[in-house]
């Protein structure tokens, strides 16, 4: 047993309210496919998804500023093993993407087919079809390079 871990279950019940600003997020993903942020105008910031507030200065923000649907690819990792450290079929990609237009970072999968990820590198939005408005209306992020994306 790992000495990290502490062997037992919880049984919760809850419901998450995603908010106005999330809310405009994902309906954003879902009516149109695009990332939805907010631009704090005091503090120069846009935060993707879309915020009601700046978390730095607390103005009231617009979740209505377009980023994307590429941008820079900030940093990345290769998961081999699940939560429960069971090695999963196959490895997945992580990657943390600051969109265009954006100060913030998302995380997704990246869609990287030969080669490793590279930091720096462009990577565009690839979307699923039909969205049902949820991060997983997009399927990830794949190289400009590679021709993928809308
Ligand atoms: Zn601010």
């Amino acid at each position: 047993m790992s000495p990290t871990k502490i062997p037992g279950e919880l049984s919760v019940s809850f419901r998450y309210t995603p908010g106005v600003g999330n809310t405009a997020f994902f309906e954003g993903l879902r009516d149109r496919a695009v990332f939805l942020g907010s631009r704090c105008e005091d503090c120069g910031v846009t935060s993707v998804p879309a915020r009601i507030f700046c978390e730095r200065c607390l103005a009231e923000l617009e979740p209505s500023l377009e980023c994307g649907p590429e941008g820079e690819l900030v940093s990345w990792t290769l998961v081999r093993v699940d939560v429960d450290d069971q090695p999963l079929e196959r490895p997945v990609t992580y990657g943390l993407v600051r969109l265009d237009g954006a100060d913030t970072v998302l995380l997704h999968r990246l869609l990287h087919t030969g080669g490793e990820p590279a930091i720096g590198e462009r990577v565009r939005a690839v979307f699923t079809s039909p969205r049902e408005g949820s991060m997983l209306d997009v399927e990830g992020f794949a190289p400009v390079a590679d021709g993928a994306g809308p």
